[in-house]
């Protein structure tokens, strides 16, 4: 925290884990050794701006925890871009990882600049030289840590990274894991780009398929006919939006800086991306009633709310006024631990970030799995698959005397592709991540929320294997 940075995100984090910490059995060495940032790297490096003037670039990398390698996390553009909120986002990755079992440490990077500021080729001066920077202090490799896109970037940006490293590191072959949610062409894996928002559908269907805690909401079972509002259209909002849409849920309103809009009968995300492209802004949406103040729109009647945009949105001030059932963190820390106290007295579900929106570093799990095997997923078993499943379809019409429909002929014949098995690979962890960190909520009564419960879970699983390293001599 400073005069600048009255909101520590960084404390934030340290609040909520030593809350969580008093429910587990560690001893306070471990406790301070899983919570600390072991690496940060702050740097500083000019940029000749398309006019000629020259500005000097802000920016970290923080590596949170090497318990495991390499460390892993997004860099984010942004003018909010501190070391404190890089921190913070860092840690939240070891914890993330941890909780969803990928087998990374945390990372996070951060750049402090507005890109809509700044033109294609400074974007990419500022990337590539980042990059180098990186490589310099061996800040960055498939072994040692993991960049991803965040906020602000996108797999643009990771094409640049990528193709930076390679060209630094010649005859590396396994340079393309150096950085995930690259383009196709670069080594990225289909099924990246819509990761999170994916996950995040797949974690609150398990929720809202779960009738006790529906019926402590107060809420029906299932994700159809639910009304949920998304802060943010971007990359994370929007595939959330678009997942709970084509699911049977409404999508009552949307927010995005200038504003939000609202409509009962429910928006089509993809319909509010192209007018917000065409006109510049989310507001006038036709057959939408325009909310003058974006943050409005957090406060709106609905079963589940979604904050897919930034940190500290939703604190000890307007926490009392939520009136959503379920808030699904889609971004990494919206809610402050103070608005945490008020959803419990409230009996608000906070569902949290920390493994909501882990289907982003899931599947670039995946992703860097496929760039060391140098094969694409489903390469191997398609046509076998494709193959056998014929044959027992055939076996069984003949037997039976009766033939299948061709709908259902095509589904059972299908062998898998890459982005079928990522989406598998997905659905089957937010699931699993679910039901652990439901159970261990639900079997500890005095953890207050399921915030709480998802620390325990991650805090057990580093300190197990800091404990089994034998790190402490
Ligand atoms: N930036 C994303 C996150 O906060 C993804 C990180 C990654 O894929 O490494 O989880």
């Amino acid at each position: 925290m400073s005069a600048e940075h009255p909101y520590s995100f960084f404390a934030s984090v340290e609040k909520s884990f030593d809350k969580a910490a008093l429910f587990t059995k560690w001893d306070t060495g471990i406790l301070e050794q899983i919570k600390a940032c072991n690496s940060i790297y702050s740097m500083r490096f000019p940029i000749k701006r398309d006019n000629g003037t020259i500005e000097v670039m802000e920016a970290y990398r923080v590596q949170h925890s090497q318990h495991k390698l390499p460390c892993k996390g997004g860099i984010r553009f942004s003018e909010a871009v501190n070391q404190d909120e890089v921190m913070a986002l860092a840690s939240l990755m070891t914890y993330k990882c941890a909780i969803v079992n990928v087998p990374f440490g945390g990372g996070k990077g951060g750049i402090k600049i507005n890109p809509r500021n700044y033109s294609v080729y400074e974007l990419e001066k500022i990337t590539r030289r980042y990059t180098s920077e990186l490589v310099k202090k061996n800040f960055i490799g498939p072994g040692i840590d993991v960049p991803a896109p965040d906020y602000g970037t996108g797999e643009r940006e990771m094409a640049w990274i990528v193709d930076t490293y390679a060209s630094l590191k010649p005859g590396d072959i396994d340079a393309a894991g150096c950085v995930t949610g690259k383009p196709i062409t670069q080594g990225g894996v289909r099924g990246r780009k819509e990761a999170t928002g994916l996950g995040v559908f797949f974690g609150l269907r398990e929720v809202c398929n779960m009738p006790d805690v529906m019926k402590r909401q107060g809420l029906t079972l299932g994700v159809e006919g639910k009304t949920v509002v998304v802060q943010g259209l971007g990359n994370v909002g929007y595939h959330s939006a678009k997942f709970f849409r084509e699911h049977g849920a409404k999508v009552v309103a949307l927010a995005e800086f200038e504003g939000a809009i609202y409509d009962p009968a429910g928006l089509n995300e993809e319909a509010v991306f192209q007018h917000r492209k065409a006109t510049g802004s989310i507001l006038n949406f036709p057959g939408a009633t325009n909310l003058a103040k974006s943050s409005d729109a957090l406060e709106l009647e609905c079963d589940i709310l979604i904050p897919a945009a930034l940190e500290n949105v939703i604190n000890g001030e307007n926490a009392p006024r939520v009136k959503a059932k379920i808030i699904g963190e889609a971004a990494n820390g919206p809610c402050t631990p103070e608005a945490d106290e008020v959803f419990i007295k409230k009996g608000i579900l906070c569902v949290p970030d920390m493994y909501l929106n882990a289907g982003g570093v899931t599947v670039s799990y995946f992703e860097w799995l496929k760039n060391l095997s140098h094969v694409r997923y489903g390469r191997m078993e398609k046509r076998f698959t494709e193959n056998l499943n014929t044959h027992i379809l055939s076996q069984i019409e003949e037997l039976s005397g009766k033939k299948v429909s061709d709908k259902e002929r095509l589904a059972i014949m299908h062998g898998p592709e890459e982005v079928d098995l990522v989406h598998s690979g997905l659905e089957e962890t937010m699931i699993t991540a679910t039901r652990e960190i439901m159970e261990i909520w639900l079997t500890n009564p005095e953890i207050p929320d399921m915030r709480t419960a998802a620390y325990v879970s991650a805090i057990n699983k580093v300190g197990t294997c800091y404990a089994e390293l034998g790190i402490f001599p």
